[in-house]
């Protein structure tokens, strides 16, 4: 088969780089991830180069260059403003921790370069002259979107288990189908995941999470059974998972990635506490771990208001105290949030904290690997309240009062002000005025102050809650 790279700065930086390894009598390719995504007309983020130049003369040939991994055959060669891994023909062998292989041979044919590598689709490579080198059916595979391994299925997940979460990576992302033999391999060596540090095992499963299929993975996540067998610590099993991921169709519909991961967590019944540890565990940055504890604290807030909710006449207007309330004590970024995440997904809202129940039917293993059905008929985007019975009206039913997203969205926008730092009065000023000694009294007090100016009780005016301050009740 021939074809062309499409032009682009990077690929004729690249092509450089392959022209000057040519002149010098050895051979070059574009390989792996950049043919994939060329050939798939998806975009290109990187292009890495294979030679049959052994490192040290990759080294000498180029004066602006890295020795990144030389004993692994590669050099980074920094060419117009571009940076390229170039690797040298290898094998390898002795996989002894089911991870990085214990010896590499530099070899001086590029099919068996391509039979280490771990998918057909990942094993094409491509001359300047447009020729693809693709011993292992890659070309075919892709027009079949199928993620097939190169080899033998069992022994290269052995070989190295993080080709399982690659594997569904590359079938989540794609939006690929997985071969039958590559997922009855990938099954029969799931346990091998144990061996896997959980940092590769958190950076794949972000991407899965966070790409443009991830209810696709979430299936295949659940179907697999790799996470429980994982370091990472994950306390379901793939029921769990799959049962959460059956009122999760439209995580995909959510922009923000902390967004996905708050409602997972969510369906998974995590409290904002135990979401937090788990994240730090799996080694997520603080401020993902708390953006995404945040929003779950809204959703603490909020069913506590519910669950506390006066009936009557004023309940609603309760409940709008308390929104206001979830929203100065989490802050309106989470807030919006978790607006946003209900209206994304309105069958969140009857996940209660201990989790979604089990899909009524399992399906087995298998490759399609789409979550089972809702469990239950989705909720209205609203959120119910029992209105309690008034006393005269002794027959009527606890209709539920819905609160739906937009309600609450309008009241957090009717809000004049959402933090202390936009409160018209100072710890200072009221210290003055009311001529006593700070202490942990003129905390309570600004809170009090910023609830009622944010509810709109007063307004948000200096001389009106310093007078309000003097008021009996607030002294
Ligand atoms: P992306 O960069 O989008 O993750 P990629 O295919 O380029 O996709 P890389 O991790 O950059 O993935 O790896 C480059 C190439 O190296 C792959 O295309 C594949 O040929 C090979 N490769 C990477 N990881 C493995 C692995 N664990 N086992 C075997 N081959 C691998
Ligand atoms: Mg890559």
């Amino acid at each position: 088969m021939e074809w062309t790279m499409a032009p682009s700065g990077m690929a004729e930086a690249a092509g450089k780089v392959i022209a000057s390894l040519l002149q010098s009598g050895r051979e070059a390719y574009y390989v792996g991830g950049c043919i994939r995504d060329e050939l798939l007309g998806r975009p290109v983020h990187d292009m890495d180069l294979t030679t049959s130049a052994l490192p040290e003369e990759v080294m000498a040939m180029f004066t602006r260059c890295i020795p990144t991994g030389l004993a692994h055959g590669t050099v980074t060669v920094l060419q117009d403003g571009y940076s390229f891994e170039v690797t040298t023909y290898r094998t390898e062998s002795g996989y002894a921790d089911h991870r990085r292989p214990e010896h590499v041979f530099f070899v001086s044919d590029v099919k068996e370069d391509l039979r280490r590598r771990d998918f057909t689709i990942n094993a094409i490579c491509c001359g300047l002259d447009g020729v693809l080198v693709d011993p292992f059916g890659g070309a075919r595979d892709l027009s079949a979107r199928l993620i097939r391994c190169v080899g033998q299925a069992e022994e290269r997940f052995d070989e190295d288990a993080l080709r399982m979460l690659r594997c569904i990576r590359f079938a989540s992302v794609l939006d690929f189908a997985i071969a039958k033999n590559t997922w009855r391999g990938l099954l029969r060596q799931r346990d091998k995941l144990a061996h896997i540090a959980v940092e590769r095992v958190r950076s794949e499963t972000e991407r899965i999470i966070e790409g443009p299929h991830p209810w696709r993975g979430l299936g295949l996540l659940a179907r697999s059974g790799l996470l429980p067998r994982g370091k990472a610590p994950f306390p379901w099993t793939g029921t769990d998972l799959a049962a959460a991921a059956a009122i999760l169709p439209g995580i995909g519909e959510l922009q923000s990635a902390r967004l996905r991961w708050a409602l997972l967590l969510h369906a998974l019944g995590q409290s904002a506490v135990s979401a937090d540890e788990l994240l730090r565990a799996w080694t997520f940055p603080g401020a993902t771990r708390s953006a995404v504890a945040r929003v779950l604290r809204v959703r603490e807030a909020w069913d506590a208001a519910l669950a506390s909710a006066p009936g009557g006449s004023g309940a609603e207007e309760a409940l709008r105290r308390r929104w206001i309330a979830a929203v100065l004590a989490c802050g309106t970024e989470a807030a919006e949030g978790w607006l946003t995440l209900l209206e994304a997904v309105p069958q969140a809202a009857c996940v209660t904290l201990g989790g979604a129940q089990p899909p009524g039917s399992q399906s087995g293993a298998g490759t399609a690997g789409e979550p089972a059905m809702p469990f239950r008929q989705p909720a209205p985007a609203s959120i119910p309240l029992r209105q309690n019975i008034s006393a005269g009206d002794a027959h009527a039913s606890a209709a539920p009062l819905h609160i739906p997203p937009s309600r609450l969205r309008s009241w957090m926008a009717g809000m004049p002000l959402s933090s202390l730092a936009e409160l018209a009065v100072t710890g200072k000023e009221l210290s003055a005025a009311l001529d006593k000694r700070p202490g942990p009294w003129l905390g309570e007090l600004l809170q009090r102050l910023l609830h009622s100016a944010a509810a709109g009780d007063i307004p948000n005016d200096n001389q009106l809650l310093l007078q309000e301050a003097k008021k009996d009740g607030f002294k």
